[in-house]
């Protein structure tokens, strides 16, 4: 096991590379048998998905296309809370199979929001997959189909998630280390 520190906290290993490469090929393995012959959109979800739907890419071996979407958050002034926007799908997605690639599921909260933005673009059909997933915090109840990993509900960071920015570029997986952590 190892320890890094970002932005003064501790963190140490929780997920090695090769853990989450088996995992994401278990996830291929299932998304292969399924999409065959769907002709897939798969929509990355940027900035955390990055590392996982490039592995991920490689191990789909259907008929399919990949693309970058970003969700920004803002403020409604107008309703209550927070509004999410789903920004750069410039595909036409009427009818179509669409696959979700997610970095983290936690409270679900993001995911059921881009999921209904997509339906009411017309999409045919809806699948998610996701790197990590938090059953215990999760509270919606859009299906979770492809989740590589699921997890207890720590923080992590690395392969593409970050803690302030930092950590995105991390091979393995990390989790705070809440013992050795003097905050
Ligand atoms: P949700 O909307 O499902 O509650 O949360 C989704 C987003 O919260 C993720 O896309 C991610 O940005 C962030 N998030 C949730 N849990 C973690 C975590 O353990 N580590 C990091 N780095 N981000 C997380
Ligand atoms: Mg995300």
């Amino acid at each position: 096991m190892s320890s890094i520190v970002i932005h003064g906290h501790t963190f140490k290993t929780k997920i090695s590379s090769s853990e989450i490469q088996k995992a994401i090929g278990e996830v291929a393995k299932q998304i292969n048998k399924d999409m065959k012959g769907k002709k897939p959109l798969f929509l990355a979800v940027l900035n955390g998905s990055f590392m996982f739907a490039a592995d991920l890419m490689k191990k789909v071996n259907v008929e399919c296309e990949i693309s970058f979407v970003k969700v920004s958050s803002y403020e409604d002034k107008t309703s209550s809370g927070n509004v999410k926007q789903l920004i750069g799908l410039n595909e036409d997605i009427k009818g179509r199979t669409v696959v979700i690639v997610e970095d983290i599921v936690d409270t679900g909260n993001t995911i059921e929001n881009v999921w209904e933005q997509l339906k009411s673009l017309g999409a045919a059909e809806i699948k998610i997959a996701t790197l990590l997933f938090k059953p215990n915090a999760y509270t919606k109840t859009v299906p979770i189909e492809y989740a590589a990993i699921v997890i207890p509900n720590d923080f992590i960071v690395g392969y593409g998630l970050d803690y302030k920015g930092l950590g995105r570029n991390l091979e393995d997986i990390y989790v705070l280390d809440y013992e050795n952590d003097k905050k």
